[in-house]
């Protein structure tokens, strides 16, 4: 069990490499005036173009202060930066709640096919049949995956999906009359919960968990009265663990009139074995950037579909593709009065729908069940090795995540934060620190299934040099990262008078 005191610490990938040592000026700092990297055709080619007329209230009379570089001067200053981050291709990125699992490279080459790459959205119906059978495809497999009726891909993130799928509860309200506001969220909940409630003007009333970290029915029944909206739930929770009575507890709210939110955003760890919808939820986003492989944190836009029973389906976000007899897509409008309405301009992130379906129709049915499986394993065998030298919050099995805390290093002064410092050195990103909230200075810790042993022995063993250190060190953990470009960054000063803006040099300025 102990590789540690063999272990080194070394550079993350990519570091002590020519151009990571080196300053990176922002690019408006680089270039010369005068230098270009296009070529446009001369004005004087266009006497009958005038770009006030052309450009109305776009036109500017003054320059942009564009940065003016030559093409391998912006090539140059773009790929260095990249040089400088993290990313999940370069190395684990255990980031709890975030699913941060390889995203294969053929979703890439379908997203980029002309047919798919290449459409617009003000293309007809028409025109876009094969775009439009593939939401309509995906839509079905997630529907399937999941157990629900229908879903709506427009949601542009987790939080969108939330928010869609609390504007449809609050119309399956108002539809029969009533309008209750309350919903009841655990205190493990992700903090997006409260605040979609929050924008629809409805009220999060918190309840807290048990001990073992689950809802007990027992004691949710008493805040289940008739003015709950709704009882929003993850399912694993963000302490990693399978809330075992959830169809005990949506018996309970839809006796009340109520209805069952589930947040989706955990789907990896039960995706196959498991679907909400047979466990009582009603409507559930789910995060095609977290469980089916699009690229998400700072690496592209989201989706967070949201998928709901029949009962939702006249309060769907528009437009609906549907599909006719003849076999003919269409987006459909008009036929839902009752609608939420349109939750964004056009449709939806659609490179994010073709990733997707790639993703799925990669690994079928069985892959994606062994995937999840792998998921809890993966987490479950972190868990086992780690227990030895951390404390471990919730000491039994759990699903695709597992949280520890500083409590075994309390007398070594070394923090939470430090730790994640420190785990950078070693070439990881650190995991999502100081959440779920229930867990005093959590470490929330999710390798995923694409993470091989060998990646998962190597986290281990420096998560173990840490502890180690921590007890016969602690100012290397205390003041890392050592290896990165920039050290330990003065946080306070960084939030007191942040620099968030380059501003062109005026002449009095010195
Ligand atoms: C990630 C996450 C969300 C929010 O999803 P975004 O796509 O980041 O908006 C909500 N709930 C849980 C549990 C999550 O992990």
């Amino acid at each position: 069990m102990d590789g540690s005191s063999t272990y080194a610490p070394s550079a993350p990938a990519g570091a002590g490499t020519l151009g990571m040592e080196l300053e990176t000026p922002l690019i408006f700092e680089q270039g010369a005036p005068g230098r270009s990297g296009a070529s446009l055709p001369p004005r004087e080619g266009f006497p009958d173009v005038d770009p006030q007329a052309l450009l109305g209230a776009a036109y500017r009379e003054e320059s942009a202060h564009l940065p003016e570089v030559s093409e391998p001067e912006a090539f140059r200053h773009y790929v260095r930066l990249s040089r400088q981050n993290f990313a999940i291709d370069l190395g684990m990125y255990p980031l709890g709640s975030c699913t941060m699992k390889y995203n294969p490279k053929v979703n890439e080459w379908a997203a980029r096919l002309p047919g798919f790459g290449r459409i617009h959205p003000f293309a007809p119906d028409a025109r876009i049949q094969g775009a439009l059978e593939l939401v309509w495809r995906l839509e079905q497999a997630l529907a399937e995956i999941c157990g629900m009726d229908r879903v709506s891909l427009h949601p542009a993130a987790g939080a969108h999906g939330e928010l869609a799928g609390l504007m449809m509860i609050r119309a399956y309200h108002q539809a029969q009359g009533r309008s209750p506001r309350k919903v009841l969220i655990p205190d493990t909940a992700h903090g997006t919960n409260p605040a979609s409630c929050a924008l629809n003007g409805l009220e999060a009333v918190p309840f807290p968990v048990d001990e073992a970290g689950v809802v007990l029915p027992e004691q949710l029944a008493p805040l289940i009265t008739d003015d709950i909206a709704a009882v929003m739930i993850t399912n694993p929770n963000t302490v990693g663990l399978f809330e075992s009575n959830i169809k005990e507890i949506a018996d309970l709210v839809h006796a009340k009139g109520g209805l069952v939110y589930g947040d989706g955003a955990n789907l990896n760890a039960i995706m196959g074995r498991g679907r909400p919808g047979d466990f009582g939820i009603d409507v559930m986003q789910l995060n095609l950037h977290k469980t089916f492989t699009t690229p998400h944190g700072g690496g592209g836009p989201g989706c967070g579909p949201v998928a709901y029973k029949q009962i939702l389906d006249p309060f769907a976000p528009v437009p609906v593709v549907e599909k006719d007899e003849s076999g003919q897509f269409r987006l459909d409008y008009a036929g839902r009065p009752d609608s939420v309405g349109r939750l964004r301009s056009f449709h939806m992130n659609f490179g994010m729908v073709v990733r997707a379906y790639t993703y799925i129709r990669e690994l079928g049915a069985e892959g994606l069940t062994r995937a999840s499986e792998l998921a809890v394993l993966n987490a479950n065998y972190l868990r086992a090795r780690l227990a030895d030298a951390w404390h471990v919050a919730y000491d039994r099995v759990c699903m695709h995540e597992v949280v520890l805390n500083d409590r075994k290093l309390r007398e070594t002064g070394v923090t939470t934060m430090d730790i994640a410092k420190r785990l950078m050195d070693f070439g990881f990103h650190p995991p999502t620190v100081y959440f779920p909230l229930v867990v005093k200075n959590a470490l929330l810790i999710e390798p995923t299934e694409t993470e091989t042993r060998q990646s998962l022995d190597l986290f281990v063993d420096a998560m173990n040099q840490i502890a180690k250190e921590a007890q016969e060190a602690p100012e290397i953990v205390k003041q890392a990262p050592h290896h990165t470009r920039l050290k330990r960054l003065d946080e306070a000063r960084a939030a007191r008078k942040p620099v968030l803006r380059w501003r062109p040099p005026t002449a009095d300025a010195d």
